[in-house]
C-alpha cells in the first residue's frame, strides 16, 4: 500500500497550516496569513513512532457561502478527504464552537474515515481542557487540546492518529500497478497472461482478489510490481467446469473497475468488433488508463495491411479512444510482448498525475486567447474564471465558469484538446467538470466520478 494520507480539515484561520507543519516536523516554515484560494493542496511527509504518512493541507472549508472560490476550495477538501485514511478536524479553541464548525462536523460524521478533533490555539494546558470541553457536542469523540504554534498536545494527538495507520512493512513506495487484461473470448488473453509470466519471471503469487473467486497475480519487472487483476477469469484450467458467467462480460467489467490500466486485447484478424467497443466504453466511463493490444499480429497477411493502415481503420472504430496507445503484438511468438509493460508504466503514471493550479490556468488562458468562449445571440459570453485539478486517477479538473450552459460541446472538446496538447496525459482519460459559480455540490461522489458533463 502507498504512503497513507491524513487530511487536515477546518474553516479558514483555525491554524491548519500551522498544525500541518507541526505534525510534519517542519520547524522553519513561516505561515503567511493568506487566503486559501491560490493554495494548491500540499503534501508533507510526517513520522511518528514507527509510522510514516503524509499530511495534506486543505484550504479553509466553508459550506454556507458560495461566493468567490469557496466552492472550489470545498471541492479540493472533499477530494483530499476521499484519498485519505484519516482526517484531523482543526477548530479554534480561543474563538470556541461556531456554526461553521458544526456544519463541517455534520459532513465529516458521514464520511467513511476516522476523524480526530484537534482544538487548536490552546497554549495553556489547564485552560485548554476547558476550552476543548465544549467541542464534545460535535459528536466526533474526544477533543484534543493542542497548540500548533507551541506544540503542546500534539504528541497525544499523534499517538491516537497512528493507531489508524498501517505498519511500515505494509507500505511500499513504488505502488503496484493494477492491470486488467480484458477482451472478447479467444482474442488471446490467457496466451498473453502466460507470455507475461514467462517474460517477468520473478514472483509470482496468486492472491485472492477482493471479489469472490477472483484471483489476482503479482508479477514484477525492474522493481515495479504489477497486480494482474482477476486472472481466474482469464485462465482456463483443463478439467474444470466453469459456468457461462465465468468468462462473461460482467466479470470483465468488474476487473476493469478494479484496475488502474486496462489492456484491451483485440484480435488482429477480426479487427474492432462491437463488443470491443463496448469494453472500450466501459474503460472510458470508469476512467481507467488503457493500452490497446492488437494480438495475433503474426497471423495477419502483411501484404494487404501495413501497421499504419491497420491502425487507421482501428482508430476510426474507436474514435473516442484517441488517447490510448496501440501496440501490435503476438502472444504466440512473443513479438513486442515485453514492450507492453513500458506502455502500462506510462499510462499508470499519467493516470495518477497531478498538475498544479498555475499550469492549468496557463493552459486555460491560452485556450481562451486562441479561441474565445461562445457568445449567445443575446450577447452573453462564457467566461472561465479558474481551474484546478480536484482529483487524480483519472486526472479530473474542475473549471469554474459563469454559466456552464454557455459552453457547448464543441468548445468543451476544444478545451480538452488544449489540455492534451499542452499536458499530454497519454494513456489516460481526463475529466473536465464545468461548474457554475453557484454550484452547491456537497456529495463526494460528484467529485470522484460520474460527473462527466
Ligand atoms: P489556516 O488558514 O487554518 O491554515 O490557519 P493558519 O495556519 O494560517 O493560521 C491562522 C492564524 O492563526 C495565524 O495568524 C497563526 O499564527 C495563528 N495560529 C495558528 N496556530 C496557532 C496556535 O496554536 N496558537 C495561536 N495562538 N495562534 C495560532
Ligand atoms: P482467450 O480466450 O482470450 O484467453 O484466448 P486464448 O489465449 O485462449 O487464445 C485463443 C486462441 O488464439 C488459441 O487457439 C491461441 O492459440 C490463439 N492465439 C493466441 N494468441 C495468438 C497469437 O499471438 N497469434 C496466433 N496466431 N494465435 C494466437
Amino acid at each position: 500500500m502507498p504512503l497513507p494520507t491524513v487530511a487536515i480539515i477546518g474553516r479558514p484561520n483555525v491554524g491548519k497550516s500551522t498544525v500541518v507543519n507541526r505534525l510534519a516536523g517542519v520547524q522553519d516554515a513561516i505561515v503567511y496569513d493568506q487566503p486559501g484560494v491560490t493554495r494548491d493542496r500540499t503534501y508533507k511527509r510526517a513520522f511518528w513512532g514507527d509510522r510514516e504518512f503524509q499530511v495534506v493541507d486543505t484550504g479553509g472549508l466553508v459550506f454556507d457561502d458560495d461566493t468567490e472560490f469557496l466552492p472550489l476550495i470545498r471541492e479540493q477538501a472533499m477530494a483530499a478527504l476521499a484519498e485519505s485514511i484519516a482526517a484531523v478536524f482543526v477548530v479554534d479553541g480561543q474563538i470556541g464552537l461556531t456554526s461553521a464548525d458544526e456544519e463541517i462536523a455534520t459532513w465529516l460524521r458521514q464520511q467513511p474515515v476516522p476523524v480526530l478533533l484537534a482544538v487548536n490555539k490552546c497554549e495553556s494546558v489547564e485552560q485548554g481542557v476547558t476550552q476543548a470541553a465544549e467541542f464534545w457536542q460535535l459528536g466526533l469523540g474526544e477533543p484534543y487540546p493542542i497548540s500548533g504554534i507551541h506544540g503542546n498536545g500534539t504528541g497525544e494527538l499523534l499517538d491516537q492518529l497512528i493507531t489508524y495507520l498501517p505498519p511500515a512493512e505494509e507500505i511500499s513506495e513504488t505502488e503496484e500497478i493494477r492491470v486488467a487484461i480484458a477482451g472478447r473470448p479467444n482474442v488471446g488473453k490467457s496466451s498473453l497472461l502466460n507470455a507475461f509470466v514467462g517474460e517477468t519471471r520473478s514472483i509470482v503469487s496468486p492472491i485472492s482478489g477482493t471479489t469472490r473467486d477472483a484471483i489476482d497475480m503479482l508479477v514484477e519487472r525492474d522493481g515495479q510490481t504489477y497486480r494482474l487483476v482477476d486472472t481466474a477469469g482469464i485462465r482456463k484450467k483443463k478439467n474444470v467446469e466453469y459456468g457461462p458467467e465465468f468468462f462473461g462480460i460482467n466479470r470483465a467489467f468488474k476487473a476493469i473497475d478494479r484496475s488502474d490500466v486496462v489492456l484491451l486485447v483485440i484480435d488482429a484478424l477480426d479487427g474492432v468488433t462491437e463488443q470491443d467497443q463496448k469494453l472500450a466504453g466501459r474503460i472510458a466511463d470508469e476512467g481507467r488508463g488503457c493500452v490497446i493490444v492488437v494480438n495475433k499480429w503474426d497471423a495477419v497477411e502483411k501484404d494487404s495491411y501495413t501497421i499504419y493502415d491497420y491502425e487507421k481503420i482501428m482508430r476510426d472504430r474507436l474514435h473516442f479512444f484517441d488517447w490510448a496507445e496501440v501496440i501490435f503484438i503476438s502472444a504466440k511468438t512473443g513479438q513486442r510482448v515485453e514492450k507492453i509493460l513500458d506502455l502500462v508504466n506510462v499510462a499508470a503514471e499519467q493516470h495518477k498525475r497531478r498538475v498544479t493550479t498555475s499550469v492549468i490556468n496557463e493552459v486555460l488562458e491560452d485556450a481562451a486567447r486562441w479561441h474565445s468562449p461562445p457568445t449567445t445571440r443575446q450577447g452573453r459570453q462564457g467566461k472561465i474564471y479558474y481551474g484546478t485539478q480536484v482529483s487524480s486517477r483519472p486526472p479530473t479538473i474542475a473549471l469554474f465558469v459563469n454559466d456552464p450552459a454557455l459552453f457547448n460541446d464543441n468548445y468543451r472538446r476544444y478545451v480538452e484538446r488544449q489540455f492534451r496538447q499542452s499536458l499530454g496525459f497519454a494513456g489516460t482519460p481526463i475529466r473536465l467538470l464545468w461548474r457554475g459559480k453557484k454550484v452547491r455540490d456537497m456529495e463526494r461522489g460528484n467529485v470522484n466520478r460520474a460527473t462527466r458533463v
